[in-house]
């Protein structure tokens, strides 16, 4: 059997009023069961099944973001400067909590997302690494209508960027800009300018942030001061808060908002295509280069990397459609 690529965990969000009579979540053995009633509003009509039931690596109800950093990111910063890349993605649909959980508050250090929490740590573990000479640099971009757009430059040019793999099979993007940083606050920082950028640049070219894929990166070049060696390991960490998975006809859409929907709905079919690909024993198709984010997470995602997926859902009455959307594409996400 080959080990599954991925790790995937649910988050539940908080909401005024759970879902109790629908949703049971068993948080000891990552067991949600799901019952859609049967005298089901229009929404549900899709549904031929009544009641579904998925099983995840571990499903965390009302987490704080220190739990959820615990689980998801911990790990991956360590590997990281052990010389291998890792990807932590947010998915699922608008409102879910996405964004709280790879950003978090801006203000409230408690309230602090996956994002800031990596850097943190980053820069804690950097310190106590005397042997080693660590450089840290970021880049922050998002991928709206398969365009992409660098944060850390204003964020509302698309100009000049492009993917492109070197001989060793790392990813890089021309023209993205990479900031050096020397301190946890100059990294927090860059996070913080893109964000900015990103609201700014969202009003100016309207587009909706929750429409596109935002890719926060650590890059990391390591070297030893002991050895004498030129060698250079070199790896990053990806923070991805996908765009909203939710389908369209329940916005009813068209134009514009008709045309997002289909490259996200693309896009993250294509990420799901990867993922299986990667888990099936035939590895000599994956199909990275059907999409920006896969290209882009190419060397980031299955190989020796490490890949964490946090499904977000929303478990109120009226979401449950799209929490059973959510969690059947998690629940492929783990297939072997
Ligand atoms: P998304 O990015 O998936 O669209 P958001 O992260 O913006 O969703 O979350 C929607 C709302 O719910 C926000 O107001 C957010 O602060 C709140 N929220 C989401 N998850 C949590 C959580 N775990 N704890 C507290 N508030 C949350
Ligand atoms: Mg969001």
């Amino acid at each position: 059997m080959v080990k599954t690529p991925i790790k995937v965990i649910v988050r539940t969000r908080p909401t005024v009023e759970f879902a109790y009579k629908n949703i049971n979540i068993n948080e000891n053995t990552g067991h949600i069961a799901i019952n859609i009633p049967k005298s089901a509003d229009q929404g549900f009509v899709n549904h031929q099944q009544e009641d579904w039931g998925f099983t995840f690596d571990k499903v965390l109800q009302n987490a704080s973001q220190e739990v959820v950093f615990d689980i998801c990111g911990k790990e991956l910063i360590h590997s990281a400067l052990g010389g291998y890349s890792g990807t932590i993605m947010a998915y699922g649909q608008t409102g879910a909590g996405k964004t709280f959980t790879m950003m978090g508050s801006q203000i409230d250090y408690k309230y602090r997302g996956m994002m800031p929490r990596c850097i943190s740590l980053l820069f804690q573990e950097i310190e106590a690494r005397y042997e080693q000479q660590i450089t840290v640099g970021v880049s922050y971009l998002e991928i709206y209508n398969e365009m992409m757009y660098d944060l850390l430059a204003g964020g509302d040019q698309n100009t000049g960027l492009a993917i492109q793999e070197d001989n060793n099979g790392y990813v890089q993007v021309k023209g993205l800009t990479i900031k050096k940083c020397q301190t946890e606050e100059d990294a927090i920082a860059q996070l913080f300018e893109g964000e900015t950028n990103r609201t700014i640049s969202e009003h100016k070219l309207n587009k909706a942030s929750s429409r596109s894929h935002c890719v926060f990166t650590v890059h990391l070049e390591i070297r030893s001061r002991v050895e004498s060696a030129e060698k250079v390991i070199i790896s990053k960490l990806n923070l991805v808060d996908l765009a909203g998975s939710e389908r369209t006809k329940k916005t009813g859409s068209e134009g514009r908002t008709l045309l997002e929907a289909q490259f996200i709905n693309k896009s993250l079919s294509f990420l799901e295509q990867v993922v299986v690909a990667l888990s099936e024993k035939q590895r000599d198709h994956i199909p990275y280069r059907q999409s920006k984010l896969t290209n882009l997470l190419k060397d980031s995602i299955g190989g020796n990397s490490k890949t964490v997926m946090i499904a977000n859902i929303w478990p109120e009455k009226n979401q449950l459609e799209e929490t059973i959307s959510t969690l059947k594409f998690a629940q492929r996400m783990m297939k072997v």
